[in-house]
């Protein structure tokens, strides 16, 4: 059918690409790429080439009117960023916004996002979680937006650049306590490794001092969302209690 297709695309792995994503990718009229060299590579990989153009936070004002006006002549526009899955700290929010309130038809082409891949491999709790993106590089900030989430019960899910994994890991450490949290880093490479541990032993180990690549960040829920079957026994006798005459 003719729309807008957000089409999510490998985190690493060129094999992780669904067989509807490279369906949709080979009918579709224009495949706006938030890097063409990069999504230009993917589609070679798997024998496809298509007219393509740039859409990132930069082009994407200039791009999106002819990406409008084609799918408003009934065309058919892939949207697909340079890992993962597009919008989720990636380009495109204003265009799905846009042809939403344009009455445009948006389809999902799920698959891979470095999110749900770490969280399912961290072995923390997976029903219900926050996904909060990058935090701030600046470290008064980054504290504020922790101190923010530190009430959250659910487990958390951040994105971080190897760069900083380590000043982040430290500060996540004294504003959120020793909570259980794991670090995934290179998700379906070739180096791909995953430390499990407290924060305050994350941001301690040496292991992670010069870390490669791209990590994602998952921190267990706060105390109370941890509360053994035990605790929540105890609450309950202990309002009985309150309660009885
Ligand atoms: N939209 C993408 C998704 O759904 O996975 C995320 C894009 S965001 C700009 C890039 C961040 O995702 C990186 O800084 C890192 O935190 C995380 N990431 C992407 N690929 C990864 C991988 N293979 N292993 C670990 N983290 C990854």
């Amino acid at each position: 059918a003719p729309g807008l297709y957000l089409v999510a695309t490998p985190i690493g792995n060129l094999r992780d690409i669904t067989l509807r994503a490279l369906d949709i990718l080979s009918a579709a009229d224009l495949v706006l790429a938030e890097d063409t060299r990069v999504t230009g590579k993917l589609l070679a990989a798997y024998g496809l080439s298509k007219p393509m153009a740039r859409y990132d936070e930069h082009a994407g004002g200039r791009t999106a009117p002819r990406a409008l006006a084609l799918l408003e002549q009934g065309g058919r526009v892939a949207l697909a960023s340079d890992a993962g899955t597009p919008l989720v700290s990636d380009p495109g929010f204003p265009l799905v916004r846009e042809a939403i309130a344009r009455g445009l038809p948006v389809f999902a082409a799920p698959g891979p996002s470095a999110a749900l891949a770490a969280l399912t491999v961290s072995g923390l709790p997976a029903e219900r979680f926050l996904f909060a993106g990058f935090l701030s590089p600046k470290s008064a900030a980054r504290r504020r937006e922790l101190a923010e989430l530190a009430g959250v019960r659910a487990t958390l899910i951040l994105f971080e650049g190897g760069s900083r994994l380590k000043a982040s890991l430290t500060d996540m450490a004294e504003v959120l306590g020793p909570r259980p949290a794991a670090v995934a880093r290179e998700l379906t490479k070739l180096h791909e490794t995953l430390v499990r541990g407290p924060l305050d032993a994350l941001a301690a180990d040496p292991a992670l001092d010069h870390p490669l690549g791209e990590v994602v960040i998952v921190i267990a829920p706060g105390r109370e969302e941890a509360a053994t079957a035990d605790d929540a026994d105890a609450a309950l006798a202990e309002a009985l209690t309150r309660l009885s005459p």
